[in-house]
């Protein structure tokens, strides 16, 4: 059976990979007809997609849905439309003197790789295949996607739609649980890109190096918020909460902790809970809220808290509507903000991924600084407030994949900026002209000209007084 898989993911690439070098060079314009019919895919099926998703977390938000998964999916595709002519002139090059004198000329060719690999998450499973796709598919790449197992629905019908959308030898999704993942990351694609954890990641990139595949990984991590102590305490703490409660803490970028001067701490957590009933009054019986995607996801986020707890934590539960979760049998989880945090604790060893909120007290600002540069890089950094050299202090001596100052998440939102992570939190990025980038090769040619330049400049045996010459020169 495994070994059908593997066959039937190999017989898929090999024929992407055929038909991609028997058509070079494509013309743009079918490069735009593929992302025009991903946009189509998305546009005619949105609203079965978002039910989709909705039946497979239990309870998520259709607006929701269409505004992350779909929406913001296919302005990624209009973006890519409109900006891939540019992203992919080539560039004339310098050559060093006098070779230009002499007719050398040198350029850049930003080429496609051929057949790409997908693996993507469950937490936004529409937009991290599509997402990249649109770039892939910018790039002039066919594409194998993976989709999460978790969101099983959800990927059914992304194949069945793209079966519907697309020839094979374009566009394939390849279902299956995380077998069929790990035999996936083993084809040897022209390039791989992986969503997920840091954990799976590891493997990806094990995998793929036997095939010297190169990976593009976007990983996840603790993305901390850092409030300076002239923040605007109500006004944070509404962003933070808006970051941390959509899709219930799911997101690889939602704030994982807060880093908070210690004598603004009751404002910090004043803040975000007022923040927290402003969006939803109720929670169990509330459509916006998410649901934990799985039992085991939900049990993993109790066991955080319970373990914070038993170590001497202190928990609050931000509860606006007063509800009873014991016997709700829904897999929602209200927001947990814990206090008296330490590195003893679970729930500040790994990334949360989920309505869990710890919160860490500085004197000095400093403290914050060296607490983040003492763990891993993460993804996102957040830094509130109106002091603009603290705000440089924090960018400039701390690392991580990208940054919003004065709210949290919105960096990934531009589509100009590039999206990925650093170590821990990942490698290479995507969104912007880097994506296109990373999707292509980047392929050097330099033209000759017709005068022998290797003799000329003394390159060829039989050595003498020329090579000295130039020895010299390139010396000097
Ligand atoms: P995951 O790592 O468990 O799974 C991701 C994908 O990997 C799935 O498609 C799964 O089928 C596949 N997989 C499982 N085992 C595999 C193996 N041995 N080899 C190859 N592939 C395998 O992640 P998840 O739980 O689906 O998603 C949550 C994680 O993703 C969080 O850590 C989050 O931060 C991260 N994430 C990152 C981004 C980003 O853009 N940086 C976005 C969303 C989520």
């Amino acid at each position: 059976m495994a070994e059908d898989r593997r066959q039937e993911m190999e017989r898929i690439l090999q024929l992407q990979r055929d038909t991609f070098t028997a058509n070079r060079p494509e013309p743009m314009a079918k490069r735009k007809d593929r992302i025009k019919r991903a946009i189509a895919l998305l546009k005619d099926n949105g609203k079965d997609l978002a039910k989709t998703m909705n039946a497979d977390f239990g309870n998520r938000s259709n607006y929701q849905s269409m505004l992350t998964d779909i929406a913001g999916t296919v302005s990624a595709g209009r973006d890519a439309l409109k900006r891939m002519d540019g992203w992919s002139q080539g560039e004339k090059r310098k050559v060093q003197f006098p070779l230009g004198l002499l007719g050398a000329k040198a350029e850049v060719r930003y080429e496609p790789k051929g057949v790409i690999g997908i693996l993507s998450p469950w937490n936004f499973p529409v937009n991290l295949a599509f997402g990249p796709l649109m770039q892939v598919f910018a790039a002039g790449n066919r594409a194998m996607i993976k989709p999460s197992e978790f969101t099983e629905k959800t990927s059914l019908l992304m194949k069945e739609l793209v079966d519907e959308y697309f020839t094979p030898d374009e566009l394939a999704v390849i279902t299956g649980g995380p077998e069929v993942a790990a035999t996936f990351s083993t084809l040897p694609f022209d390039h791989l890109v992986f969503t997920g954890s840091t954990a799976t990641g590891r493997r990806v990139m094990e995998a793929a190096a036997a095939n010297l595949v190169p990976v593009t990984l976007e990983l996840g991590g603790k993305s901390p918020v850092v409030m300076g102590r002239d923040s605007d305490f109500a006004k944070a703490g509404e962003r933070i909460a808006m970051g941390k409660m959509m899709n219930a803490g799911q997101i690889c970028l939602a704030p994982d902790y807060m880093y908070v001067p210690a004598d603004r701490e009751e404002d910090a957590i004043a803040g975000v809970s007022q923040g927290v009933a402003n969006m939803y009054p109720t929670l169990l019986e509330n459509d916006d809220y998410a649901s934990i995607v799985s039992d085991r996801h939900f049990e993993r986020l109790q066991g955080l808290v319970a373990d914070a707890r038993e170590k001497g934590a202190e928990v609050i539960e931000v509860n606006p509507g007063g509800e009873d979760f014991s016997n709700a049998n829904v897999r929602k989880m209200p927001l947990n903000i814990l206090r008296g945090v330490n590195d003893d604790m679970k729930v500040m060893q790994e990334e949360i991924f989920g309505p869990v909120l710890p919160v860490k007290t500085y004197g000095q600002i400093d403290e914050a600084i060296d607490y983040v540069n003492s763990h891993d890089r993460p993804l996102g950094l957040y830094y509130f407030g109106q002091d603009k050299r603290e705000q440089e202090q924090v960018l400039s001596r701390t690392i991580s994949g990208g940054v919003t100052t004065n709210d949290v998440v919105f960096h990934v939102s531009m589509e100009d900026l590039p999206f990925g992570g650093v170590g821990p939190s990942g490698m290479g990025a995507y969104h912007a002209v880097e994506g296109f980038r990373e999707f292509s090769h980047t392929r050097a040619v330099y033209h000759q000209p017709k005068i022998d330049i290797a003799k000329l400049g003394g390159f060829k045996p039989p050595y003498g007084k020329a090579t000295a010459k130039a020895i010299k020169t390139m010396m000097k």
